[in-house]
C-alpha cells in the first residue's frame, strides 16, 4: 500500500515574542495574479522583468499575492493591524482571518483595537462580518489624512472608484466609533503611527516597541519581496500616488536597512517577518529565522 497523496499543507499562523509582547501573523489568504506586469515592473524595458524573475527562481507570467494581517498582544491590549478581505474574499482564496484567529488562540471579541494601515480592500473589507462588526469590542483606528482623502474622494484615482464605494459603504458608517491618528501619535502604549503616504494617499505604518525590542509593521510600503524591495523605483499599478509611493518606499527601505529594523509586511512571503539588507545600490528582503528565538 502506498500512502495517499494528501495535497499541499501551508502554515497560516505564526507567532513570536517581542520583548514583553507577542506578535502573531495570520495569513488571510492568497490570490494568483495572471501577470507580473502590471502590477509590478511597470517601467522595465522588455525582457528585464523576465530576467529578474528567473534570477529569483520566480515565474514571469504570474504572481502570488498573499495577505497577512498582524495581531500584537502588548500585554495590556490586543491590537489587530488590518482585517483582511472578510466575506468579500471567501470565493477567491482569502477572508480566512477570523477563522484562523481561533487557531492562534483568540476570539474576535478579544480584539481591543483594530488599526488600519490604509483603505484598500485587502485591508478593510473584513471589518464587517455580515451586518455586524467583525471585531465588535474593538476601537477602530485610522490615519486622519487617509480618512479625509477617501471621504472627499477628490484625489482618489479613477481606478479606485469601486474601492471608494467600499469605503463609503463599510467605513463611513463607522465614523462615530473611529479614532484618528496622525504621524507620530500613539495608538496604544508602545505603538506609534508613522506616515508613509503614496501607496494610498494617507497610508500609515505602525511601530511596535516592547522592552527594548521593536518591529515596524510597514503595511504596503513594498508589495513584493523582489519586484518592490529590489527595484523600489519601479512604478507599481497598486500605488495610488506612484511618485510619492516610490519616494516613501526608498525612504523606508533606507531607514530599515540602516537601522537593522525588524519588519512585517502585509504582502511579504508568509510569515511576512524579515529584514531589509543593502544589496549593491539596492536592497533585498531577508526572511527572519531563529534570531527572534535564541
Ligand atoms: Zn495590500
Amino acid at each position: 500500500m502506498t500512502a495517499p497523496l494528501l495535497g499541499e499543507i501551508r502554515p497560516c499562523v505564526h507567532r513570536f515574542v517581542l520583548g514583553e509582547a507577542e506578535v502573531t501573523t495570520i495569513l488571510d489568504g492568497a490570490m494568483t495574479l495572471p501577470a507580473v506586469s502590471p502590477p509590478f515592473a511597470m517601467d522595465m524595458r522588455p525582457g528585464r522583468m523576465q530576467a529578474i524573475a528567473a534570477a529569483n527562481r520566480l515565474p514571469d507570467d504570474r504572481v502570488e499575492n498573499t495577505f497577512t494581517p498582524t495581531l500584537v498582544n502588548t500585554g495590556s491590549a490586543l491590537v489587530l493591524f488590518d482585517v483582511g478581505f472578510g466575506g468579500f474574499g471567501r470565493d477567491k482564496g482569502a477572508g480566512n482571518l477570523r477563522a484562523r484567529l481561533a487557531d492562534a488562540g483568540y476570539a474576535p471579541e478579544d480584539v481591543d483595537i483594530v488599526a488600519f494601515t490604509h483603505m484598500h480592500p485587502d485591508h478593510i473589507a473584513g471589518v464587517m462580518e455580515g451586518d455586524a462588526l467583525a471585531f465588535p469590542n474593538a476601537r477602530h483606528v485610522i490615519g486622519r489624512h487617509e480618512f479625509d482623502e477617501w471621504s472627499s474622494g477628490e484625489n482618489i484615482p479613477v481606478q479606485r472608484q469601486q474601492n471608494r464605494e467600499m469605503f463609503l459603504r463599510l467605513i463611513t458608517p463607522l465614523a462615530d466609533r473611529l479614532e484618528f491618528v496622525d504621524d507620530g501619535q500613539a495608538v496604544a502604549a508602545g505603538i506609534t503611527a508613522e506616515a508613509a503616504y503614496g501607496h494610498s494617499l494617507g497610508h500609515m505604518m505602525y511601530r511596535v516597541e516592547s522592552a527594548g525590542k521593536s518591529v515596524l509593521i510597514w503595511g504596503d510600503v513594498a508589495n513584493h519581496y523582489v519586484f518592490s524591495v529590489q527595484y523600489p523605483e519601479n512604478r507599481v499599478a497598486f500605488d495610488d500616488d506612484p511618485e510619492q509611493a516610490i519616494s516613501t518606499r526608498k525612504r523606508v527601505l533606507n531607514m530599515v536597512a540602516d537601522g537593522g529594523t525588524l519588519v512585517i509586511g502585509h504582502h511579504m512571503p508568509f510569515p511576512s517577518v524579515g529584514y531589509v539588507e543593502r544589496a549593491g545600490d539596492s536592497y533585498r528582503w531577508v526572511p527572519a529565522t531563529y534570531q527572534l528565538r535564541v
